[in-house]
């Protein structure tokens, strides 16, 4: 594995491979790497011919500056789990990144407008530039993104459908702890008590499903009432969306699939999840 952290340096790189008409799969990463990235880092090395990690905190997605500031960075460890599995780590710095200034504007349309939209204005905008310019930069043929982040997943389809891309996005399930909590690089900031409480943010999710009814708002009133029996959880929202266009459903029947997705302040950390019902 090759560590590369300038976007010149990165290009020359991948000017072989592209020019032998090799496969490249990209797996963008803001690092503090888990068994959740290392999944998509294994598939992206199995089903591709090269293997690209991006490692960047990017700070045009946070919409909370303690959020960014306290986000763990890890590179050292990062680059010692990836191993051989990726050709190159991709970690550049900020003023590389943003050499060009920032400015591009997206509008994803209503996959942007529920949850996570209003939860974290800008979010969506800062990940659609950083993933466009990744794009861009490696010109991959696969992206792998992971399934936590449900609308992300749903963001960036858009975007590559509203840009024209060729490449194929591989969406990756949820790795989760043994507890059932969803692994993610923010679970560093819990204590081990928060940790332990956290892992009933699936409990809850999943005594959702055995609920003996179709009606959304029934199954949200119930996990919004577990949920408020922990003092240490604040519930931003729990919505029960379409699978595909993320608008939010009255009823279990009326999409072809169900998604529950979840927001949960757990002290000053924000946690999310979500579960599918169809
Ligand atoms: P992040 O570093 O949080 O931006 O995550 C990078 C990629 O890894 C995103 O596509 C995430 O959805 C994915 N990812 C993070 N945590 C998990 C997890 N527990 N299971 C599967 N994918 C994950």
């Amino acid at each position: 594995m090759t560590l590369i952290k300038t976007i010149q340096e990165l290009q020359k790189a991948l000017a072989p491979a592209h020019a032998a008409g090799k496969t490249i799969g990209l797996v963008p990463t803001m690092g503090a790497l888990h068994e959740g990235h290392l999944s998509l880092i294994r598939r992206a090395h199995a089903e591709n011919d090269l293997c690209v990690v991006s490692v960047f905190v990017n700070p045009t997605q946070f919409n909370n500056a303690e959020d960014l500031q306290k986000y763990p960075r890890t590179l050292d460890a990062d680059l010692a789990l990836v191993g051989d599995l990726a050709d190159i780590v991709f970690a550049p710095s900020a003023e590389e990144v943003y050499r060009i200034p920032a400015t591009e504007h997206y509008d994803f349309g209503p996959v942007e407008q529920v949850m996570e939209g209003p939860a974290r204005p800008g979010h969506f905008n800062g990940v659609g530039i950083i993933v466009k310019r990744l794009f861009d930069w490696v010109d991959p043929t696969r992206a792998y993104f992971g399934e936590k982040d449900y609308q992300q997943v749903a963001v960036v389809k858009t975007l590559v459908r509203q840009c024209g891309l060729k490449l194929e996005i591989i969406p990756c399930p949820i790795v989760r702890e043994a507890s059932g909590l969803a692994l993610s690089s923010r679970n560093q900031r819990l204590t081990a008590d928060q940790r332990a409480t956290a892992a009933n943010i699936y409990r809850i999710l999943k005594e959702s499903r055995d609920l003996q009814t179709t009606d959304t708002q029934k199954i949200i009133a119930f996990v919004a009432r577990e949920i408020e029996k922990y003092d240490l959880f604040k519930l931003e929202y729990y919505q029960i969306v379409d699978g595909e266009t993320l608008q939010p459903i009255a009823d279990l029947t009326a999409a072809p699939t169900a998604v529950g997705c979840i927001a949960v302040w757990a002290d000053n950390v924000r946690l999310i999840d979500n579960i599918r019902y169809k």
